[in-house]
């Protein structure tokens, strides 16, 4: 629309006086919070990430509606959260004395490094039709290098990924605790067959799996008031 002069005298003032003052323009309200200040840090840092508060939440919303077992959505969960016991995360909280990688002791354990990046992982990972970036920053974020794989997917390409994440994990546990060593195409079938067995048990009892234990949910209800001690 064209804005002559004559319109904008039209319209109209304000009649009380206030002065200028500094607007935080990231944020609906002008207002500056921490959390809009950190979106944009992390905007900054990672700038091809969909770091978005809103593709955030689209993230975990996705992730929970996969038709995965409820223990590899939470392991997923904390993969995002970096919350897996990597050596990285154990040696932060003082539990082992160095954080470097168990198995090829090339590297500190970070969590991506554990689900992507050593060797192991990483041929699973080319095997497989995701692709993994690439990355020489340790301290990368997490949550943004799986959101930024997981970006796009459709729901049975990301219900692979995840399943793969879990496999890997499992495979670097089963070698470090046991000292078994799981063959690539193992920890790949494996994973697939997680995949294709909750999906037909799902489609064939579906409420075995909403109730796992098969007991329908109970509402629950406060206890009884406590009578009074007498003294
Ligand atoms: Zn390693």
């Amino acid at each position: 629309m064209k804005v002559d002069a004559a319109m904008i005298l039209k319209i109209p003032l304000l009649k009380e006086h206030l002065d200028d003052d500094v607007l935080w323009h990231y944020d609906k309200r002008g207002e500056y919070s921490v959390k809009s200040g950190y979106q944009l840090a992390l905007r900054m840092k990672f700038p091809n990430a969909p770091s978005s508060l809103e593709s955030m939440s689209q993230y975990w919303s996705a992730l929970w509606s996969l038709e995965l077992p409820e223990k590899i959505k939470i392991f997923m969960w904390r993969a995002s959260n970096n919350l897996l016991p990597s050596t990285e995360n154990m040696w932060k909280r003082k539990v082992i004395q160095e954080p470097t990688c168990q198995i090829c002791r090339k590297s500190i354990e970070s969590i991506s490094h554990a689900l992507l990046e050593y060797k192991a992982a990483k041929s699973i990972w080319l095997q497989s039709p995701f692709t993994v970036p690439s990355f020489k920053d340790h301290s990368q974020d997490i949550f943004s290098i799986l959101q930024g794989m997981a970006n796009e997917l459709r729901k049975a390409d990301l219900e692979l990924m995840v399943a793969l994440c879990w496999a890997v994990w499992f495979s670097r546990n089963k070698f470090i605790f046991e000292g078994k060593k799981i063959a690539l195409n193992i920890s790949t079938a494996k994973a697939k067959s997680i995949l294709d067995a909750f999906q037909r048990v799902r489609k064939t009892y579906p409420s075995h799996i909403a109730y796992s234990s098969g007991e329908k949910l109970q509402k629950w209800i406060p206890p009884p008031p406590r009578k009074c001690l007498q003294s």
